[in-house]
């Protein structure tokens, strides 16, 4: 039967990259299949250094906003990494079963180590193990991802391939779901994605932003000195990522945008796009804020989550323990 997983770090409150790119997707994935987990993956966020009481402060507002933006918990299964036993245990045996050099290669090694000098973590190493028995442990056959996440997707894929081979046809080979959707640019540098790590801020519309910081991140967002609006990512990046947004979060298509911005220039186009922005997020924002202050909900959400994840996990450990000869 076809399972979705898919993961999100707690790093606080998502922004509109985040929205667009992969929440969303989420969200409809839920009306396609039956059975989607979700997991809020704190166990990943450690293998970076972090604050204890900012974490947990980062895994409620992440449930919060996930709730927020339409992840249902009665369609879907919203839970805290950590708080499954056989995660560590998968982990291990997957660990176990794999080489150096296939952790060495991996995106987040390779970008985050290099900064981090000989200092990177022997769990950021191992990230994509950790990634795979999140994968695996549910035997989910469809993982939603963006691009930079495709390779560590393989790894999880070489993971199952490897395990099957070595102890017996357990895993279906999970497959990717790439995000149709473009990637959201950075509201100061238009060649660069829009990321939470983002020291400026006005470079970054999130999620709970009041309309009047929405206005003046779009106000001072980087467009071009052709006062028009067209759409040509190559020549007009900034401009373009305006349209990008604007079709993004009203629904209509580049060409419809495009045509019924004629004849404004760039400057009032901005706030046209603001506008739209703010009226898509409006409801977000302030179920965001309900939900923030009644954390005895989301903790109930996260408890019921786990107890379902729990159940689907127990019998696949239970056939990993027979095969690996552990009982
Ligand atoms: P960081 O800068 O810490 O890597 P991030 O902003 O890239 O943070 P992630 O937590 O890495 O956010 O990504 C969560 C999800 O959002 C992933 O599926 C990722 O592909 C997607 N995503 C992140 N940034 C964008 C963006 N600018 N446009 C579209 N999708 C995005
Ligand atoms: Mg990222």
């Amino acid at each position: 039967t076809a399972r979705v997983f898919s993961g999100i770090q707690p790093t606080g409150i998502p922004h509109l990259g985040n929205y667009l790119g992969a929440i969303e997707s989420w969200v409809s994935l839920q009306e396609e299949y039956s059975s989607v987990l979700y997991s809020i993956v704190d166990l990943h966020s450690i293998t970076v250094p972090q604050n204890p009481a900012e974490l947990q402060k980062n895994i409620m507002d992440m449930a919060a906003s996930l709730l927020a933006c339409g992840i249902d918990p009665n369609r879907s299964i919203l839970f805290q990494q950590s708080q499954l036993d056989e995660e560590h245990k998968m982990s291990m045996i997957l660990a176990a079963n794999l080489a150096m050099f296939q952790c060495q290669h991996c995106y987040t090694w390779q970008m985050k180590s290099g900064s981090l000098k000989n200092e990177g973590s022997v769990g950021l190493f191992t990230y994509p193990v950790l990634q795979s028995a999140d994968i695996l442990l549910y035997k989910s056959t469809h993982v939603p991802v963006g691009e930079d996440q495709v390779q560590h997707l393989e790894l999880a894929q070489d993971t199952a391939r490897i395990f099957n081979r070595n102890y017996g046809d357990c895993f279906p080979i999970p497959k990717a779901i790439l995000s149709c959707t473009k990637k959201v640019k950075s509201l100061r540098d238009p060649t660069a994605k829009m990321s939470k790590s983002d020291p400026q801020i006005i470079a970054t519309v999130n999620l709970t932003d009041s309309p009047d910081e929405i206005v003046l991140k779009f106000r001072k967002a980087v467009t071009d000195f052709t006062s028009e609006v067209t759409y040509d990512p190559e020549g007009r990046p900034g401009v373009s990522n305006m349209v990008s947004i604007h079709a993004a979060v009203t629904g209509m298509s580049v060409e419809e945008v495009v045509s019924q911005s004629m004849g404004l220039d760039t400057a009032h186009y901005k706030l046209a796009v603001a506008e739209a922005v703010i009226q898509k997020l409006a409801p977000v924002r302030a179920e965001i804020e309900r939900l923030r202050t009644d954390q005895g909900y989301l903790k109930d959400v996260l408890k019921r989550g786990t107890e379902k994840a729990k159940e689907l996990a127990t019998p696949v450990y239970q056939e990993i323990r027979r095969l690996v000869g552990f009982s």
